[in-house]
């Protein structure tokens, strides 16, 4: 498998959400935030480069297959609290192996901005955070060390509602921490997948479910009730997490 730092999150934060979406491939139904991340971003992107505001999110909106919840005025207004700077690169690709070992797992990702040292990434979120609080930055700017060597790189997030920005100075000690994260957490996921091979029964020991308040936006909250035996709605009353 190849990782991406969504991919490691989603495992981190539950394990039979990450089986359920990646390896049985059950089918997750386009939500509205995931919709408007989507036409925002791609709107962004086109006035980068030069493409005008109201043809930028058009093409924006259709990104996102003209989401019934979303709108043109919402995707609008995020577009144009983007600080656009012109110059630097958009949407740029990596895939690279996380460490030397010859059956390394491979991290792959889209970083939204690169200009220099600078690397960017636009939210959408009602709730700003700190750069920090995750290590999505940290791996981007890895990335970016693997890719042009900068020892510092600064890694920002931007969110778009409240023209916010949460930004780090990452230096190489960062930067490892962030690799190690993923490496351990695909390490753990490769050595269960090879379980999984010998053993197709104890699926749900493996990638067991961990109840959460991400279950109140989880596309496969059925399946997974019947799966654990409801026990995702009676940790849900214990938690009241509000499904
Ligand atoms: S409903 Fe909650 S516990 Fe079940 S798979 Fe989804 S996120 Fe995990």
């Amino acid at each position: 498998m190849i990782y991406s730092f969504s991919r490691l999150k989603l495992y981190d934060t539950c394990p039979m959400q990450f089986r359920l979406k990646y390896l049985d491939n059950l089918e997750e139904k386009a939500s509205m935030p995931l919709a408007l991340g989507k036409a925002v971003h791609k709107g962004i992107e086109l006035k980068i480069h030069g493409v005008p505001h109201s043809e930028a999110v058009l093409n924006g909106w259709a990104e996102a297959d003209f989401h019934p919840e979303v709108s043109y005025q919402d995707i609008s207004r995020l577009v144009n609290n983007a600080p656009i700077r012109k110059g630097g690169k958009t949407e740029v690709y990596f895939k690279l192996p996380l460490s030397s070992f010859p059956s390394a797992p491979q991290l792959q990702g889209y970083i939204d901005l690169i200009q220099g040292n600078k690397i960017v990434d636009w939210k959408t979120n009602w709730r700003p955070y700190s750069v920090l609080e995750n290590h999505q930055m940290g791996l981007y700017a890895w990335a970016l060390h693997k890719l042009k060597g900068y020892q510092w790189i600064e890694g920002s997030l931007y969110f778009l509602r409240y023209r916010k920005e949460s930004k780090h100075f990452f230096n190489l000690l960062d930067i490892e921490k962030a690799r190690t994260w993923a490496e351990t957490l695909a390490n753990e996921i490769e050595s269960k997948l090879s379980i999984l091979d010998m053993l197709p029964e104890a699926k749900n020991q493996l990638f067991p479910d961990s109840p959460s308040k991400s279950c109140r936006h989880c596309s496969f909250v059925v399946t997974c009730y019947k799966n654990t035996k409801g026990s995702v709605l009676r940790n849900d009353r214990k938690e009241n997490l509000c499904i």
